[in-house]
């Protein structure tokens, strides 16, 4: 890719819908906070590191990539813990990416986990430095609570009542992980509350699962949008991106991430080109910048080289991003000034 294009991608601002907390955290600041709380890890130099929490080619097993998240997920030990990790995560999207608009998520019983630490405590420090972060920054954030499937029913009706209960400091709500063994269906009922509660939801799902069970995921849980969605590609009724573009589902698609769990069988068949084309509101997320070795510079330009996106593309992805948000109004507006006041394009 051309220096100019890169500069361009660098300097465009950007909104992303789809990044996880416990898969944005920086390699060093893994070990520093593994010394400081006498945590083990497999080694406690930087680039050996690098090399077993970064995913870099696409997956060999399940195995690999749990064996990342765990390592990550080890260090949220303490609240201060939390803090830095929210704060940095919140740093790299502001002064590397330029990214304006950003939803981060997590799973409070992945999280925190065997920590003994409070779900309430944990998430009013992430809730407090987001909002600290957006007074000294040109950046609008906010929380997703997202309950792990793989963890049964009880978890994610825990998970649910936790999310009512902050409803204040919380922006939507996700269902995330294994779809295939954990079919929408068992958290349909789960689900009425969020929507009288007016808790917008998104859903993973056309990930590793089937078109099928995107439409009943659409079906039954009535989400606001979709975390991944390329399975609607493989329908080839074309049925499933009707129900998509018929129920106005914004798509939170993540490139490279789809690539390396073999979502996709290569970045060049990724669909987001064709989703944009026709008419679906697709945008560009870098799911785990830290754990896939990622960040939304890396997925535009994967977006332009290999999936064929043009400027104009990326920009429209931006402004569905932007439109799908679960913030609150005044905030997608800031959010819609700044990507506005975008820079020239370098490339003419
Ligand atoms: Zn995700």
């Amino acid at each position: 890719m051309k220096d100019a294009m890169k500069k361009t991608i660098r300097a465009m601002p950007k909104a992303e819908l789809h990044r996880h907390l416990e898969g944005s955290v920086r390699t060093r600041t893994i070990i520093e906070l593994a010394r400081k709380h006498k945590l083990p890890l497999p080694t406690f130099d930087e680039p050996e590191l690098d090399k077993i929490v970064k995913l870099k080619e696409p997956m060999k097993s399940l195995a690999d990539v749990l064996r990342l998240f765990t390592i990550a997920q080890s260090v949220f030990v303490s609240l201060e813990a939390v803090e830095r990790i929210t704060h940095e995560a919140l740093e790299d999207a502001a002064e590397r990416e330029n990214i304006r608009l950003l939803e981060l998520r997590y799973s409070p019983d992945f999280m925190l986990r065997g920590k003994g630490l409070d779900w309430a405590q944990a998430h009013a420090v992430i809730a407090k430095t987001i909002r600290a972060f957006e007074k000294k920054h040109d950046l609008v954030g906010g929380i997703i609570v997202i309950a792990s499937r793989c963890y049964g029913l009880e978890s994610a009706a825990r998970t649910v009542e936790f999310a009512l209960a902050h409803r204040k400091a919380v922006i939507g709500f996700d269902f995330a992980d294994n779809e295939n063994d954990y079919p929408p269906a068992l958290f349909k009922d789960l689900v009425p509350k969020l929507h009288a509660a007016g808790i917008p939801l998104t859903v993973h799902s056309g990930e590793e699962g089937t078109p099928e069970a995107m439409r009943q995921t659409i079906e039954l849980l009535s989400p606001r949008r979709i975390g991944h969605g390329v399975k609607a590609a493989e329908d080839r009724t074309g049925r499933t991106l009707d129900l998509v573009r018929r129920r106005g589902i914004t798509l939170e698609t993540n490139p490279i991430s789809n690539w390396l769990t073999h979502a996709v069988p290569a970045l060049e068949a990724h669909p987001l080109k064709r989703f944009l084309d026709s008419g679906v509101k697709a945008t560009i997320g870098a799911d785990d910048p830290g754990a896939l070795d990622t960040d939304l510079n890396k997925e535009y330009a994967a977006a332009v080289e290999e999936i064929g996106l043009s400027l104009a593309d990326l920009r429209r992805a931006n402004e569905y991003a932007v439109q799908g948000s679960f913030l609150e109004g005044d905030k997608r507006q800031q959010a819609e000034r700044w990507l506005k006041a975008a820079p020239a394009s370098v490339c003419g």
